[in-house]
């Protein structure tokens, strides 16, 4: 029997539960933090698999990692089981997790006598903050040999490209009187935010093609007659490459400093979450995933081209070989983080498909 063969066969003997544990993510979506449900049900799984866990690595309470063998060469397969805010599972991250526990599981089965170490590695909030950039930086991975994970979407991609990626927060702080009687005596807050869209979409003639900026008014004031004393916007600042990534948040920065200037408020600038760097995809690991993938029987046509997104596992490529392939889940195109995309990611077509990802 060949080494896949043997892998699918594992994989066939753990299937029913695999499906389920997918499923009962899916049934009980956890925003990223607070994944005790999903941390729950895999690790006991794991350790009844023989793994060995440890939970809270990294200081992250729904981080894990589960390993199985202690000697060789060291692969860890990275699990992500966090939701989205009222869509829940719009990104199919229950699959992701599976399809890592199902790889993970099969590939420890499958050693025998030969030495290696195979881990999963639960990387939660990769929404919200994106874990993977804090356990990169505890040291999580500096004994990981290489590292895969899969995420699923509307095409198929092996060797997968990302954009660096900053988010920030800019509030403006203002004077608030009466928007009628005294309006000469306050300071505009909101206009502060204002001014600063402007100055943004007057910049973005002047970046580079794969630069992308996208803000949202987080508060705007609260009557309006009552000159906001406060008002705040949330951006996302991406490009290629992360010391051009640099250079654009500085210009960002002066547009909002502009508006305060113009508007005669104060600027507070806060960076939020962790910066991602741009994914290097590794073309051996990516190749050898294509093929075993083809080798399988997978054969979705999706002709659907996905744009670049961002993802925390391009700090993991920056330590150890990494892949994170994009597999198409559908032949029409379904927009991502929507309940439409949650709703395709709990079919029994789908967690066919996670099974023969892993
Ligand atoms: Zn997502
Ligand atoms: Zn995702």
């Amino acid at each position: 029997m060949g080494d896949s063969a043997i892998i699918e066969q594992q994989i066939e003997q753990e299937k029913d539960k695999l499906v389920e544990m997918a499923r009962a993510i899916h049934k009980n979506p956890e925003v990223g933090g607070q994944e005790f449900f999903a941390l729950d049900l895999i690790t006991k799984y794991l350790a009844n698999q023989g793994f060995k866990v440890w939970r809270g690595i990294g200081g992250l309470k729904t981080a894990f990692m589960a390993s199985f063998g202690e000697e060789g060469f060291h692969i860890g397969f990275c699990s992500e089981y966090d939701a989205l805010p009222e869509i829940g599972h719009g990104c199919g991250h229950n699959l992701v997790g599976i399809a890592g526990v199902a790889a993970g599981v099969a590939l420890a089965k499958s050693l025998g006598d030969m030495p290696g170490r195979v881990s999963i590695i639960g990387t939660p909030n990769e929404e919200d903050e994106g874990a993977k950039v804090e356990l990169v930086r505890t040291g999580v991975f500096d004994d990981v040999d290489a590292a895969m994970m899969f995420h699923p979407g509307c095409s198929t991609c092996f060797y997968v490209e990302s954009l660096a990626c900053r988010d920030y927060n800019l509030t403006f702080h203002g004077r608030s009187v009466h928007a009628s009687t005294e309006p000469w005596e306050g300071r505009n807050a909101l206009e502060g935010v204002i001014q600063t869209f402007n100055g943004i979409n007057a910049l973005r003639q002047h970046l580079k093609d794969d630069v992308r900026i996208h803000g949202v008014i987080s508060e705007g004031g609260l009557a309006p007659n009552v000159i906001p004393n406060r008002a705040a916007a949330d951006f996302i600042i991406r490009a290629r490459d992360s010391s051009y990534l640099n250079e654009v948040v500085e210009k960002v920065v002066a547009c909002a400093r502009g508006a305060a200037t113009a508007t005669g408020t104060t600027l507070e600038v806060t960076e939020s979450g962790y910066p991602y760097d741009a994914m290097v995809s590794n073309r051996v690991m990516a190749d050898l995933f294509q093929e075993s993938l083809k080798e399988s029987g997978y054969n979705l046509e999706s002709s659907y081209d996905e744009g670049l997104g961002s993802m925390d596992m391009g700090k993991v490529s920056r330590v150890t070989p990494s892949i994170q392939p994009l597999v198409a889940i559908t032949e029409q195109w379904v927009p991502g983080h929507t309940h439409e995309f949650s709703a395709l990611c709990d079919t029994d077509e789908v967690y066919e498909i996670m099974l023969t990802v892993g």
